[in-house]
């Protein structure tokens, strides 16, 4: 039989086909508490580097594998060079990682709510993902290796709850696993606002990778970077599977000087921010709200149940967006607000305040 009588399978593949582009509401609006972003802006050393950029930074492609960006994460967390893999936006990582592990068909475990990016991304990659209460992992770890996952992601600090999968917990999850079971993936998307982070950890254990990103604390989402850590033998497998050219030599220039923050704009942005955050919340207290403790950037607010969508809606008509969760388990219907600056925050208390007022939603 010649190529061209080869019957084709049909296009695209059976598991693919009900994927759906990201469509989140992302009509402009004055103020944007959506998406987690840093709303202080980006890191004034980080501009410089960009703005300094040489044609070249242009005309030619970039370094392979982002040599200079994995010797920034490294003295940023004082790890070996070897033991970072970089791309473009922490979701290239996840991909990355994903596509390189095991047989098609396998399980990704995952406690629920999580990053909403974790159902589509195993199923791009021919993988299922199971769904944990996090009230029932919580309890015990070991229901997240039921059915032999070949991955098991969790969130630390978790969006959208906010919550610190406690060490102890962690630590009984990684043993359950063994060193021969699934590669725990810790995202610390927002490790930055928190207390502690699992990369001391990360790099001796066999089977865990820690992924980090430039796009919420490090005000670089516009240029997409993300970065990996585990044992340099994992990370060696993630920098195969994304491949040369991911992280363009701008977005490497502006990292780089971002992770170093050489004038303390993230550490300072980042105070400002725990600092706001505790005030929103109990802002919203006083309010009659139950926000969710945060270790984020971010709060979760539980609203009455069905009414996430109109929360949003009826905050959106008043040219505020927050981001709804529909019925999340173990939460119910919530919105989560992503914290700013304070006079922006004062703008969607006000917003809050008129919806309260005239009985929206
Ligand atoms: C925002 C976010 C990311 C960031 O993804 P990038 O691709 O790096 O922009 C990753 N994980 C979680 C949980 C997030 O909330």
């Amino acid at each position: 039989m010649s190529p061209a009588d080869t019957p084709r399978g049909a296009l695209p593949r059976p598991d693919y086909r009900t994927l759906t582009r990201y469509t989140p509401d992302r009509r402009p609006v004055a103020v944007d508490l959506s998406d987690n972003t840093n709303l202080w802006g980006t890191p004034p050393g980080a501009l410089a580097a960009v703005r300094g950029a040489a044609p070249d930074a242009l005309a030619r492609y970039p370094h392979l594998y982002a040599d200079d960006l994995r010797e920034a994460v490294a003295r940023r967390h004082g790890i070996d060079p070897k033991q970072v893999a970089t791309g473009c936006g922490s979701d290239d990582i996840l991909d990355s990682l994903w596509r390189a592990l095991a047989e098609d068909g396998g399980t990704v475990a995952y406690a629920a709510p999580t990053f909403s990016m974790v159902e589509p991304l195993s199923r791009m990659n021919g993988r299922l993902a199971r769904g944990v209460p996090w009230s029932r992992a919580l309890d015990d770890p070991a229901t997240l290796l039921e059915g032999d996952p070949v991955m098991v992601y969790v969130c630390r600090p978790n969006n959208p709850t906010g919550h610190v999968a406690p060490v102890e917990w962690m630590e009984s999850l990684v043993h359950a696993a063994g060193p021969d079971g699934p590669v725990i993936l810790v995202d610390e998307a927002y490790a930055d606002f928190a207390e502690e982070s699992w990369i001391p950890r990360a790099v001796t254990h066999p089977r865990t990778l820690v992924v980090r990103t430039l796009s919420k604390a490090y005000g670089l989402a516009g240029l997409r970077v993300g970065y990996g850590v585990g044992r340099a033998d994992l990370v060696a497998e993630v920098e195969k599977s994304r491949g040369p050219y991911k992280v363009s030599r701008l977005a490497e220039a502006a990292a780089c000087a971002a992770l170093a923050d050489d004038d303390g704009w993230v550490a300072r942005t980042v105070a400002e921010c725990r600092a706001n955050r505790e005030r929103l919340a109990a802002e919203l207290r006083a309010r009659g709200a139950g926000p969710l403790p945060s270790s984020t950037n971010f709060v979760l607010v539980p609203v009455a149940e069905g009414t996430a969508r109109d929360t949003a809606l009826a905050l959106r008509s008043r040219d505020v967006a927050v981001r709804p969760f529909p019925a999340c388990p173990d939460v119910g219907d919530a919105v989560r607000i992503t914290v700013a600056p304070w006079p922006l925050l004062e703008r969607f208390l006000e917003a809050w305040d008129s919806m309260v007022a005239e009985g929206a939603p």
